[in-house]
């Protein structure tokens, strides 16, 4: 499976703004955009104008950093998003929302997007009481996640964040599992000025 492997808290700097990348750590002064919010490199690019492709790109780059997600996967999601009823953008981020590590993440079973990743793909959960270890899988309404009999056998659901859970998952946290109980919204995605709009743009060149 690929995934990117470089300082994560440079994408933070490069796109502007907190991706949320690293878990108790970015909720905390050593956050590296809290300390230096400058986009990384050697020149100041701030005063230089961007093009409309280039505003158009970085909201494309932020959106699929911030759920983790490789180039090639997320045009892929874009183009099942297209044949979708509806808005294409809205239909992207709510299959981007749907993802098994997005859940995993927002259910408060791991620190981070990048965690959830990790632990779904070292088989420690199940949906539906069947085993699922494919980080990228697309759930839906209805569905249960659950910790594994194994993965509970661990450590790394013994503290977990408290984070609050959106409105569209049901938890129960002493149990280790939690429902899709319904399909999220707009309005759900916790990106900050997030224009899915600008992504449409770009895609449909
Ligand atoms: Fe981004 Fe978190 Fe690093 Fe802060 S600590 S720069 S929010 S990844």
């Amino acid at each position: 499976m690929a995934r990117y492997t470089e300082a994560t808290c440079r994408l933070c700097r490069r796109e502007g703004c907190k991706l949320f990348l690293k878990g108790e750590r970015c909720f905390t002064d050593k956050c590296a955009f809290e300390r230096r919010s400058k986009a990384p490199g050697m020149h100041d690019n701030s005063r230089k104008k961007i093009s409309e492709y280039g505003t158009q790109l970085r909201e494309k780059q932020k959106t699929k950093r911030f759920y983790g997600v490789l180039e090639k996967q997320f045009r892929t999601t874009f183009e099942k998003a297209d044949r979708m009823q509806g808005k294409t953008g809205e239909n992207l981020l709510r299959l981007l929302e749907l993802r098994m590590d997005n859940v995993v993440y927002r259910m408060g079973f791991a620190a981070s997007r990048a965690q959830a990743r990790q632990l779904v793909s070292h088989a420690h959960f199940t949906v539906n009481g069947k085993k699922a270890n494919v980080p990228s899988m697309v759930l839906k309404v209805g569905d249960v996640v659950a910790v594994c009999d194994a993965g509970r056998k661990t450590h790394a659901f013994e503290n977990l964040s408290g984070r609050p859970v959106p409105a569209w998952l049901t938890v129960d946290q002493e149990a280790l599992k939690g429902t899709i109980a319904l399909a999220p919204e707009r309005a759900d995605v916790d990106l900050a000025d997030l224009k899915e709009t600008l992504i449409v743009e770009l895609y449909s060149k």
